[in-house]
């Protein structure tokens, strides 16, 4: 869990990826043969197919019959995304009492934006300029509010950030354009992970504990594997999009979270999935309608493999998935989510079954991938 818990406390919001990046990359040594940044940030990592002991050399029957779904004569390419973006804000306005003003990036929920610290972050890489600050709505505290006042849910527009310091030193510190994000620890809760930003941080440790198990276990594989940790996820599917044209892949995995609303207060009929119930395979999104063909192959490597899985449908929200089925001659593609109840908060939880579930589908899938 420490990997989780420094991925989930890197700061690293849509369009300002930096420092997760790095942290990946010091983290995927040794898994891949290629690995690359594309220019807006995309970090593509390729692992060339592992071939069993056995038929490690070619047979002559073979030749040429190796061809994958789009008719190359190549091993089949799996992309598989993670989005290493977050939802945050970048500042907007510094006024001259030194209060700061956001926009935000990526889709929050102002109803649960009341009294948060926050970090801005005045420097792309290094976190040691980081500043602590107090996010609130601007208006009267409850004592003077008049009843009116208590019923509004703010505007981002209408969110301050005090610093606690004077005009001028924030000034100096601060600029229009740096980042800033929520801040909150990851915890442990019963059976459970808590933390902001599991959102997709989840996705980058199960794609990364997937290819180390890969790599760990010595287990052959006949696909070549590209892990995309991509960018701009959240503001609308944007990094994995030129890096799905870049690859052309096959088939294109989107490990994400998906909503789920098992707590009451909502219809059984709208919690899309159930905590603890394993790796959700989204049948549709707003952004893609998941290959049938693909989410079979899954479930059947689920069922071999005694991992639990679900299907659900998202009435709303895309995934990677959406620009990746799109990109180039098209993928055939689905998203391998995991089960996150109080989305986009600063409590998103996870089920660790589910998290476990995710990772261990993700292998066993990519290690009988073949064209
Ligand atoms: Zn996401």
């Amino acid at each position: 869990m420490e990997l989780l818990e420094q991925l989930t406390q890197t700061a690293a919001i849509s369009g300002r990826e930096h420092r997760i990046r790095q942290l990946i990359q010091s983290e995927i040594k040794g898994l891949f043969d290629e690995v690359r940044t594309d220019p807006m940030g995309s970090l593509i990592c390729l692992r060339h197919p592992r071939p069993r002991k056995s038929d490690s050399r070619p047979r002559k029957q073979d030749k040429g019959k190796t061809k994958n779904s789009a008719g190359a004569n190549r091993p089949l390419r799996v992309m598989v995304a993670a989005h290493m973006d977050q939802i945050g804000f970048l500042v907007r306005h510094i006024d001259d009492k030194g209060f700061i003003r956001v926009n935000a990036v990526g889709g929050f929920d102002t109803r649960n934006l009341f009294a948060r610290l926050c970090t801005v972050c005045p420097d792309l890489r290094d976190p040691s300029g980081d500043l602590l600050g107090v996010m609130n709505p601007g208006g009267k505290p409850v004592h003077i509010a008049s009843d009116e006042d208590r019923k509004k849910i703010p505007d981002v527009s209408d969110l301050l950030i005090d610093l606690g310091l004077p005009p001028g030193e924030v000034k100096k510190q601060v600029k229009v354009g740096h980042m800033v994000v929520l801040a909150g620890p990851m915890q442990r809760v019963g059976h459970t992970v808590v933390s902001q930003c599991l959102d997709n941080r989840i996705a980058c440790w199960v794609a990364i504990r997937a290819i180390q198990q890969l790599e760990k276990k010595k287990i052959a594989h006949a696909c070549e594997i590209a892990v995309v940790f991509t960018v701009q996820e959240e503001v609308g599917l944007r990094g994995a999009q030129t890096s799905a044209y870049a690859l052309a892949p096959d088939v294109g995995i989107a490990v994400d979270t998906t909503l789920c609303v098992d707590t009451p207060g909502v219809p059984d009929d709208q919690r899309v999935t159930l905590q603890g119930e394993g790796a959700s395979l989204d049948m549709m999104d707003a952004s893609a309608i998941a290959d049938l063909d693909l989410v079979e192959e899954f479930e059947d490597v689920a069922r071999k493999n005694k991992i639990k899985c679900q299907r659900t449908v998202m009435p709303r929200g895309g995934t990677d998935q959406g620009t990746i089925q799109r990109a180039g001659q098209g993928a055939k593609t689905l998203t391998l989510a995991c089960p996150t109840r109080y989305i986009h908060t600063i409590t998103e939880m996870i089920h660790l079954d589910d998290l476990h579930a995710c990772r261990d589908l993700l292998a066993a899938y990519l290690a009988q991938a073949s064209a």
